[in-house]
């Protein structure tokens, strides 16, 4: 799938809408999500035109897959969900509803998360 530099996480990232930032550096951006599904809900986005966790990983130069990844983590710290527990979570098309064509990790926390994923699951 093509990047479209017009999905709604380009236009924070070029600055064109505002976000309500945690943190940045070179490689990324983390900022609230706008619709919190948590107590605490960021999306970590990294700084390039990386559809997905499979864009991302086949295509980003070395410095930038390590600089995002150390920023999901340092971001954990930050905001003080890493003795508690936290949850980490990036969708990618259809199947899992990806709903913004830009690779964003979510981190989740602040209380007890439920199960990984709804129980219906049958196995077939
Ligand atoms: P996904 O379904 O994994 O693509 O998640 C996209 C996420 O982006 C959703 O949780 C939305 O609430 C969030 N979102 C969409 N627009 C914005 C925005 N302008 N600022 C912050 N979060 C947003």
């Amino acid at each position: 799938m093509a990047y479209d530099d017009t999905n709604i996480f380009a236009k924070i990232l070029r600055g064109e809408i505002p976000c309500n930032k945690v943190y940045e550096d070179e490689y990324s951006l983390a900022f609230h999500d706008i619709n919190p599904q948590a107590p605490v809900h960021v999306l970590v986005i990294p700084k390039g035109d990386f559809v997905s966790m499979a864009d991302f990983t086949a295509s980003a130069p070395a410095e930038l897959i390590t600089g995002f990844f150390r920023a999901v983590g340092k971001v954990a710290e930050e905001l003080g969900l890493v003795e508690a527990g936290y949850r980490t979570l990036a969708n990618a098309g259809d199947n899992a509803h990806q709903e913004v064509p830009h690779l964003h990790v979510h981190i989740f926390g602040g209380k007890k998360l439920g199960p990984m994923l709804d129980s219906h699951f049958s196995g077939s």
